[in-house]
Order: structure tokens, then sequence, then C-alpha cells
């Protein structure tokens, strides 16, 4: 199963990609991830992408796309995968149709984590402390935000139009929103998985 996480900042998506991943054998995805890894390994990716992660600004999406069509080739992704942080505007969400296509590996399901704002923020500044992560400032946090409002929303209707958005609602604890997750693309989906 192919699987698109769409949802705000702290909304739970790389939570609940590690949920999913443990119940459904697919490999997570995580372009924030990738990305935090090659600040760390300082390589000539990260030493440029540093800076836009610490202004909550989006890396450009010819760099993006590069980075997720090198990780699509990988073998683990044979299985399926979770695709958490990418598409994050239409333009991304374009290529990365074309891209499948190509690959013969089609998206499944996107599924939009619904959460409101304040939750989020509480959520981020606990991240932050836990994490350490450099992005994770007040200022950087807004920005962010406001990113996603502005860039990252409209994808939820790219793939409405296409049929293949399932919304849920990201309150309660996470075994909730998991319990949410599993019993719409159980019911949605055609791959005949089912959650236990
Ligand atoms: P995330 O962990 O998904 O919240 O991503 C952290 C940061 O990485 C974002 O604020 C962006 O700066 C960058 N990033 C992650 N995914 C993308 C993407 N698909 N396009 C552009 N920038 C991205």
């Amino acid at each position: 199963m192919r699987i698109v996480l769409l949802g705000a900042p702290g909304s739970g998506k790389g939570t609940q990609a590690g949920l999913l991943l443990e119940q459904l054998g697919l490999t997570h995805i995580s372009t924030g991830a990738l990305l935090r890894n090659a600040v760390k390994a300082g390589s000539e990716l990260g030493l440029r992408a540093k800076a836009i992660l610490d202004r909550g600004e989006l890396v450009s999406d010819r760099v993006m796309l590069g980075l997720i069509e090198e990780r699509l080739q990988g073998d683990d992704v044979a299985g399926g995968f979770i695709l958490d942080g990418y598409p994050r505007n239409l333009a991304q969400a374009a290529s990365l149709e074309t891209l499948l296509e190509k690959l013969g590996k089609p998206i499944d399901v996107a599924i939009q984590i619904d959460v409101d704002s304040e939750l989020v923020i509480r959520r981020i500044a606990k991240r932050a402390k836990e994490e350490d992560r450099s992005d994770d400032t007040e200022k950087t946090v807004r920005k962010r935000m406001k990113v996603y409002q502005e860039q990252t929303a409209p994808v939820a209707g790219y793939y409405a139009e296409r049929g293949l958005l399932t919304r849920v609602l990201g309150d309660g604890n996470k075994d909730e929103v998991l319990q949410r997750i599993l019993s719409v693309i159980s019911v949605g989906s055609s791959s005949g998985l089912q959650p236990d």
C-alpha cells in the first residue's frame, strides 16, 4: 500500500507513520528526516538546506524531487511506503504523480490528519524540548504554520479531486488516532490489507 500522510506541523504525522509501519509493514519516507540527516552528516545538500530549515521555509522543489526520486528507487519501498512531509505544495504533488506513474507505483490513499492550531503549537513546543530540533523555535514554528496554510493545505484538494483523500481527526491519544486511520484505510482501499 502507498500512502501520503498530510497534516500541519505537529499534527502527529510522524508518530502515526511510525505506528502504521509496525501495523502494515510499510517503509517510512520522511523528507524532513532525510533533510535533517543530511544536515547532521554535513553533506553538500545539508549545508545548503540548514539555513532554509532553520527559517521554516521550503527547500526548492527541484532539490526535493531529486531527493525523493532517489529514495523511491530503494529496494525497501517495493512493499509499499508512507510519505510524510512530501508533497508540500501543488507543484510537488504534480511531480510526484508523474514520478510514481513512471515507476508504476501510484498512491492508493492520501490521509489528512486534522488538528486545531492550539494543539499543534503545544505539541511542537513539547517536541522542541524532547528532540532538540533547531527548527522548533517559536518564530520558526509560526513561519512553518504560515507556509503550511499557504502552500501545503491546498495539496489535500489535489488528492480530493482524484478521489484519493480521506480525513481523520487528530485529537485524542495516538492510539485513538491510529485506530481512526486503520479504519479508513481498510474500508477505503483496495489493498485487502487488514489492520491486525
Ligand atoms: P518536517 O519534518 O516534515 O516538518 O520538515 C522539516 C523541514 O524540512 C520543513 O520545515 C522544510 O524546511 C523542510 N522540508 C521537508 N519536506 C519538504 C518538502 N517536501 N519540500 C520542501 N521542504 C521540505
